[in-house]
């Protein structure tokens, strides 16, 4: 997930106007890799210092951050400790002179009203914005992508469930674990159960594979035969439209069966639809950071299921963009 600070198009800040240094990060002193890592109300460049409501002269170096300079290139900027600045020498007389010059808007936050001593972003389509409406502005648009998102997301589970030529087969896979060995290897299952539920709820399918050599230890008792059983359920599944959480949740299975000289009994991948992505952006939440967090598997094929029938019968809200 890419930074805040990369999709949002602030005109002033937190860019800089070319106090990036030749030299690179110091040896001793913090460097920060983007602008969301450096700690609020501490540090700032010199450019910050000067465009300060009562300009300021920076201290000694404290601090870099890669940011982008005032052409738009990434660079290392020198960041000063803002307790270590001290005032420039104008006189209030200078400050109102240069101040009637400016549009006063520019230091006053025109969403919370906020006009702190460090210049508000100026944006394009909100004015100037203090940090954390800026912040507030960013996860909203994140928040209203993440609604279109969603929308879409609907659209594609209806789509599935309506359009589909075969009827629809949701699959999940229980392994029976066999722990670690000594060295902290994690041992491959020795079964599996593959559950396969029909869009009423109906188990169509529920065979117990074994996944290792029939002489192996901890298989479950009525694990069957891996070769046969595969077959039964390629049969099952070869006449739906598979719905998996994700490939990588078949992993061991498909390893496991191989191992056995069975055939994998899922051949059609044009049938075989993956519910992850389709869940995460059905939740659609957007964290205070901006990511978007991935949906935790339901864990079970009637509570897939379940997630499906919710995602198909959210409304398709017109208010939401
Ligand atoms: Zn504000």
């Amino acid at each position: 997930m890419a930074s805040l600070h990369d999709t949002t198009t602030p005109t002033t800040a937190p860019t800089d106007d070319g106090t990036s240094t030749g030299a690179g990060p110091g040896r001793s002193r913090p460097h920060f890799p983007s602008w969301q890592d450096v700690p609020a109300g501490i540090y700032a460049t010199e450019t910050q210092l000067k465009t300060m409501d009562f300009p300021r002269r920076p201290g000694p170096p404290a601090a870099t951050v890669k940011g982008r300079d005032g052409l738009g290139r990434t660079a290392t900027l020198t960041l000063y400790r803002i307790d270590q600045s001290v005032p420039t020498a104008s006189t209030a007389a200078q400050l109102a002179a240069a101040r009637r010059r400016a549009d006063p808007a520019a230091r006053v936050c025109a969403d919370c009203g906020a006009r702190p001593d460090r210049a508000p972003i100026a944006t394009e389509t909100y004015g100037a914005l203090c940090p954390t409406c800026w912040h507030i502005r960013t996860l909203r648009q994140r928040q209203e992508e993440a609604a279109r998102d969603r929308t879409a997301a609907i659209r594609t589970a209806r789509a599935l469930l309506r359009h589909s030529s075969r009827p629809l087969g949701v699959l999940h896979v229980d392994y029976t674990e066999r722990g670690h060995t000594p060295a902290g290897t994690r041992r491959s299952p020795s079964a599996a159960k593959v559950t396969v539920i029909g869009a009423n709820g109906r188990v169509l399918a529920e065979p117990l594979l074994r996944l290792v050599s029939a002489r192996a230890k901890s298989i479950p008792p009525g694990a069957g035969d891996p070769v046969s059983g595969a077959d039964v359920l390629a049969a099952v599944l070869s006449k739906l439209t598979v719905l998996i959480w994700c490939h990588r949740d078949l992993d061991d299975l498909s390893a496991g069966l191989r191992s056995q000289g069975a055939a994998w009994p899922l051949q059609s991948h044009g049938h075989v639809h993956e519910m992850s992505m389709l869940a995460t952006a059905w939740r659609g939440e957007v964290h205070q950071d901006g990511a978007r967090p991935v949906a935790l598997a339901p864990g079970r094929a009637d509570r897939m299921l379940y997630l499906l029938n919710q995602i198909t019968d959210t409304a398709l809200s017109a208010n939401r963009k």
